[in-house]
């Protein structure tokens, strides 16, 4: 009964991860073709080429990113396990707003404020990297009009006892705290509870896969982490994500 229940649970990871997968690569799809489009235009125009060169340079970087979630759909085929890699916060952080920053309108704006000094995580990137997309995406679809975006990353001390938003389960001491935070709608309080389930979306159809905290809470309890969601109905959101300061790589500063 034990390893059938650990086979259940592996395919509900399984299944969780290759929303999340599917939630990330509709995205690179998106700062694809809209650089491929803002290319062309800048083409016809005289002058144009330095910037055209960069627009190809972001489109192979998500090419590349795609092709890296493809590898990790196949490695879950294989039945391969989660890799705890090395993943170098801020890097991955500015690859993350970069990402956003291409599906975003005018109107939006993406910051990121992460603390250099932090050392390596012993974490997997992809999964840091789909983590932080998540967030970012939830953040961007929250803003109907003019707004910020803002990524932060920093180590964080709860002298007091906090509960995690999906789990549960009651934490305090130190932390790296991965913030996104929005002035978005707001999350209404009959939500709250529902947010982290696969599948609960309040985006129209083809917008939303409902799949986006539920792959945040996964990849986040991996490693021991939580989650906290702070909302105020028509001011914004701050979902954070904590991991433990263990994970950290003493001596290996970024
Ligand atoms: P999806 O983004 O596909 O809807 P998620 O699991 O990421 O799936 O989010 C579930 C729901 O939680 C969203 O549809 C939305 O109602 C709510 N939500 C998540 N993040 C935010 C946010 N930053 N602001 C407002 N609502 C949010």
């Amino acid at each position: 009964l034990f390893e059938r229940v650990a086979r259940l649970e592996r395919m509900e990871l399984v299944a969780t991860l290759a929303g999340g997968i599917a939630h990330d690569f509709n995205n690179v799809l998106a700062a694809i073709l809209g650089y491929s489009q803002l290319a062309a235009t800048q083409l016809k125009q005289e002058g144009g080429q330095a910037r055209v060169v960069k627009y190809i340079e972001e489109i192979r970087a998500a090419g590349q990113r795609a092709r890296e979630l493809i590898q990790q759909l196949l490695s879950f085929r294989r039945g391969g396990a989660v890799q705890p890699g090395s993943a170098e916060l801020a890097a991955i952080g500015r690859e993350a707003v970069g990402l956003l920053r291409a599906t975003l309108p005018d109107t939006l704006a993406v910051v990121a404020d992460l603390d250099a000094g932090l050392p390596r995580l012993s974490v997997d990137p992809a999964h840091l990297h789909q983590i932080m997309m998540n967030l970012l995406i939830n953040a961007r679809d929250a803003i109907a009009g003019i707004g910020t975006i803002r990524l932060t990353a920093r180590r964080e001390s709860f002298a007091g006892v906090q509960r995690c938003d999906s789990c549960g389960h009651e934490f305090r001491g130190d932390f790296v705290a991965i913030t996104v935070t929005d002035v978005g709608v707001g999350i209404a309080p009959e939500h709250r509870e529902k947010l982290f389930e696969p599948f609960f979306t309040t985006k129209d159809v083809g917008q939303g896969t409902g799949m986006g905290l539920a792959v945040v809470h996964t990849m986040t309890h991996l490693y021991d982490g939580h989650v906290r969601v702070e909302s105020e109905p028509g001011k914004g959101t701050a979902v954070q994500v904590v991991l433990p300061v263990r994970l950290l790589q003493e001596g290996a500063a970024a």
